[in-house]
C-alpha cells in the first residue's frame, strides 16, 4: 500500500537548536494515527513540519507522492492538508461562522459544509452569530476543528484538541472523530493524554527527544512500551 503521507529523515530546526533527528514515518489513507510524547519531544514541530509552518526540506516529506516539504501553507491546505492548531488561534474580531468559513477559503470542495458542522455541533450554530473568542474553550475547539474541515481536506492534523479541556468536553470532541474518518478522511492527533490517544487511535508513533521512541498498533503496544517510549525509563 503506498503511503498518504510519509516522512523520510526528516530534522527540523529552530535557529542553531534542532527539534527533529531524522524522523521516519508513514501513514496511510483511511487511518487515524495518534503521534505521543512528553513536552518538547517534538510533536508541534513535527506536525507544523507537515503543515508547511516550519521548514522541512523538501524531499523529506511526500503528500500523495509528491513532495511538500519546505512548501507554503496555503499551498499545502489547496493540496489537501489542513491543521487543527495548538491554542484554537480563532480570530477575535470575527464571528464564530465567520470563523469557520474562513476554513472554506481554500477553494476544495467535499462534504464539509456549515450544515453538515452545524449537525456535528449544534451549540455552534446557536452561537454562529457572537466572537469566536466569547465561547467557552471547548466550543472553541470547536470551531477551530470545524474550520479546518471547512477546506475539506484529505488528511486532518489536530494539535492537543484536549490541551486546558474539562474530560467531559475532551470526551465531546473526540466523539467526533469517527463522523469525521467516516468520510474517509485520513486523521493525526498529537495528544498529551496518552490513554486518549491509544482509545481513539489505530497506531501510535512515539517521539522522544526529536526521535521516534516507538511505533506500532494501539491496540497492540502495552502501558510498560509506553512508559518506556515516553519517559526513557529502563
Ligand atoms: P509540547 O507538548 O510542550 O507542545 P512538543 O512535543 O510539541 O511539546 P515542540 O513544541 O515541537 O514539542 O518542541 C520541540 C523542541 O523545539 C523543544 O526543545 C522546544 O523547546 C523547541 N521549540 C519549539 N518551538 C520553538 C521555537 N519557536 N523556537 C525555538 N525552539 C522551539
Amino acid at each position: 500500500m503506498t503511503a498518504l503521507l510519509s516522512t523520510t529523515g526528516l530534522q527540523a530546526f529552530y535557529g542553531d537548536a534542532q527539534a527533529l533527528f531524522g524522523i521516519d514515518f508513514e501513514l496511510h489513507a483511511g487511518e487515524l494515527l495518534a503521534v505521543i510524547g512528553a513536552n518538547g519531544a517534538g510533536k508541534s514541530t513535527f506536525l507544523k513540519c507537515l503543515a508547511g509552518l516550519v521548514r522541512a526540506p523538501r524531499e523529506a516529506v511526500l503528500f500523495k507522492g509528491l513532495p511538500i516539504g519546505g512548501l507554503a501553507p496555503g499551498e499545502i491546505v489547496r493540496r489537501g492538508l489542513a491543521m487543527v492548531p495548538e491554542g484554537r488561534r480563532l480570530f477575535a474580531s470575527l464571528s464564530v461562522e465567520e470563523n469557520l468559513l474562513m476554513g472554506a477559503a481554500s477553494g476544495r470542495s467535499g462534504p464539509w459544509n456549515l450544515k453538515r458542522l452545524y449537525e456535528m455541533f449544534p451549540v455552534l450554530a446557536h452561537k454562529r452569530a457572537e466572537p469566536g473568542t466569547s465561547l467557552s474553550g471547548g466550543q472553541q475547539q470547536m470551531v477551530a476543528l470545524g474550520r479546518a474541515l471547512m477546506s475539506n481536506p484529505e488528511l486532518l492534523l489536530c494539535d492537543e484538541l484536549s490541551l486546558g479541556l474539562a474530560p467531559i468536553v475532551i470526551r465531546e470532541i473526540y466523539a467526533a472523530m469517527p463522523r469525521i474518518t467516516a468520510e474517509g478522511m485520513t486523521v493525526v492527533i498529537v495528544e498529551q493524554d496518552v490513554g486518549m490517544a491509544q482509545q481513539v487511535s489505530q497506531r501510535v508513533y512515539c517521539l522522544q527527544e526529536g526521535r521516534v521512541s516507538l511505533s506500532g498498533r494501539s491496540s497492540e503496544l502495552t502501558r510498560e512500551q509506553i512508559s518506556q517510549a515516553y519517559f526513557g525509563l529502563q
